[in-house]
C-alpha cells in the first residue's frame, strides 16, 4: 500500500498548494486522481516521487507511506529503488537518443535484470522494439507517451505513478493508452493515474480522489464518481 497522510506543500513561504491531502493507494489496484489545472496534481506526485524540491521556499508537511514505511524525504533515486516509477507529465524522453537507449537509461537502477525488462517492454510495446534504433524525437506522440511508460517500467517497479498519460492524444490513441496501462496493473503493477480526462481514469480504476484547489473534495470508487452529477458536469461534459 502507498499511503499519502495529511500532505501540505506550500510554493514561495506563502501559496499553499496542497492543504492536509490524504489518499490510498492499495497494491495491485488503480487509483485515479482527477482535478482541474493547477488544483495541485503534480504537486502531488512529485512529493511522492521525491521530486519536490523542499528548498528556495518550499515547505511540505505530512507524510507518504509505503508498506507502512516512510519515505518522503528520500531522492528520486532512493523512491526508484523502493519501487516506485513515475511518467511525468510531457513524457520528457531523451529526443536526440534511440528508442533502446531511452530504455537503458530507464533500467539503470535494475541493471541485473536489464534483458529481461527490455524484453517485458518490448512484449508490451512491439512498435517500440520495430523503432528500436530509431531516434526518439522522431517519434508520434502516442510512441513517445508508449517510450515514456516503457522506460518507467525498466526500473521493475511495484508501482507507477502516472502523470497525464492522455495529454494532447488523439482518441484512439488515448484509449491505446489506456488499455495498455490496464494490461500494466494486469502484469502486478499498482498505478496511481492522475488525469484530467476522467473518462479514461475512470474507465480503469477501482477508485478515484478529486482534488480541488488542494484539498480531496470526493473520494468514491470509480463506479459512483461515474454516476456523480458533479462530475458528470464538469469532468465529463454532460451535464
Ligand atoms: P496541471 O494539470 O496544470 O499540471 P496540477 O493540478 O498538476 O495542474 P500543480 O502543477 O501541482 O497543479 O500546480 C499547482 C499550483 O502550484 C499552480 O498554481 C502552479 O502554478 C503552482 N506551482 C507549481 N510548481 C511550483 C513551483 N515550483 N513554485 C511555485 N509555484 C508552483
Amino acid at each position: 500500500m502507498l499511503e499519502v497522510r495529511n500532505l501540505e506543500v506550500v510554493y514561495d513561504d506563502v501559496m499553499q498548494v496542497l492543504r492536509g491531502v490524504s489518499l490510498r493507494v492499495p497494491e495491485g489496484s488503480v487509483v485515479a486522481l482527477l482535478g482541474a489545472n493547477g488544483a495541485g496534481k503534480t504537486t502531488l506526485l512529485r512529493a511522492l516521487s521525491g521530486l519536490l524540491d523542499v528548498h528556495d521556499g518550499v515547505i511540505a508537511k505530512g507524510s507518504v507511506l509505503l508498506d507502512g514505511e516512510p519515505i518522503h524525504g528520500l531522492r528520486p533515486a532512493q523512491v526508484v529503488r523502493r519501487g516506485i516509477g513515475q511518467v511525468m507529465e510531457g513524457r520528457r524522453i531523451l529526443a536526440e537518443l534511440t528508442v533502446e537507449e531511452n530504455l537503458r537509461v530507464g533500467g539503470h537502477t535494475a541493471r541485473r535484470d536489464l534483458a529481461a525488462n527490455l524484453d517485458r517492454v518490448y512484449g508490451l510495446f512491439p512498435v517500440l522494439k520495430t523503432r528500436r534504433k530509431g531516434v526518439s524525437g522522431y517519434l508520434s506522440g502516442g510512441e513517445q507517451q508508449m517510450l515514456a511508460l516503457g522506460r518507467a517500467l525498466m526500473s521493475g517497479p511495484r508501482y507507477l505513478l502516472l502523470d497525464e498519460p492522455s495529454l494532447g492524444l488523439a482518441p484512439t490513441l488515448v484509449r491505446q493508452i489506456r488499455d495498455l496501462i490496464a494490461e500494466i496493473n494486469k502484469q502486478g503493477v499498482t498505478v496511481l493515474l492522475v488525469e484530467q480526462n476522467a473518462r479514461m481514469a475512470l474507465s480503469i480504476a477501482a477508485h478515484g480522489y478529486v482534488l480541488e484547489t488542494g484539498k480531496v473534495v470526493m473520494d468514491k470508487p470509480a463506479a459512483e464518481l461515474l454516476a456523480d452529477e458533479d462530475i458528470r458536469e464538469f469532468y465529463l461534459g454532460l451535464g
